[in-house]
């Protein structure tokens, strides 16, 4: 199978760097004098990585779709899908056994605004929750707690002892909710990423490893009411 280049650098360094772009093409930075046998003999030896790798961006690009609001469409909360409806009332009412959204009448705009709002109290209260409940089992102080509209992440942890949690939490799998809490709680412990970091986090969040890749699968959710 022939994999493709989309960029080819060439820079001032030992070892070769792959990427893939958010289209899913390959981009090659490669060491100043590395011969065209090189090259293809990288790509050949990561061939695998390449093809997965773009396939999670392409249906990560695929799911990140945009509402619009209709009925039947599903939206996401807590890590299952729920139909959206409609009815006559000024608020959202969430049927969580019949798995409905039901949204007031209005116009599309208004429509996000609103869903928006409820996504994010409902993202403060449980993640307050979870926080509270994983500080205690974990003995670990936090000071504040502020929901975020970040881009890129899911949680940070801030000086002073201040947890940053991205309201998107709240479309996700409570496991998976839990993770980050724990993650981010880990920071205060440990303010790196090192193994011992990792040992911490992974005695409070069990298949750390599988969760972590969940969340590389399913990093289309950071994109979601974008637009
Ligand atoms: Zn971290």
């Amino acid at each position: 199978m022939v994999i493709e280049i989309k960029e080819l650098i060439f820079r001032r360094r030992k070892g070769f760097c792959l990427r893939i772009d958010k289209n899913g093409d390959l981009i090659v930075i490669a060491p100043l004098y590395a011969t065209d046998t090189d090259i293809k003999s990288v790509i050949q030896k990561k061939a695998n990585w390449i093809i997965k790798t773009r396939e999670i961006i392409l249906q990560n690009n695929q799911k990140c779709r945009p509402l619009n609001f209709e009925p039947g469409e599903s939206i996401p909360f807590l890590g299952e899908y729920y139909t959206i409806s409609y009815h006559n009332d000024r608020n959202i009412f969430v049927d969580y056994e019949r798995k409905i959204f039901f949204l007031p009448f209005s116009d599309q705009t208004t429509l996000k605004r609103k869903l928006m709002k409820f996504y994010y109290q409902k993202a403060y209260e449980l993640l307050k929750e979870e926080l509270d409940k994983w500080s205690n089992i974990m003995g670990v102080r936090y000071r504040t707690l502020r929901i975020k509209n970040a881009r890129r992440l899911w949680g940070s942890c801030g000086k002073n002892a201040s947890i940053n949690l991205n309201w998107r939490l709240i479309l996700l799998p409570k496991e998976i909710i839990e993770h980050i809490v724990i993650h981010e709680l880990s920071h205060l412990v440990y303010r790196n990423h090192s193994k011992q970091f990792k040992y911490f986090a992974s005695q409070f969040s069990i298949n750390y490893a599988e969760k972590e890749k969940w969340l590389r699968e399913n990093s289309y959710f950071l994109q979601m009411f974008r637009d």
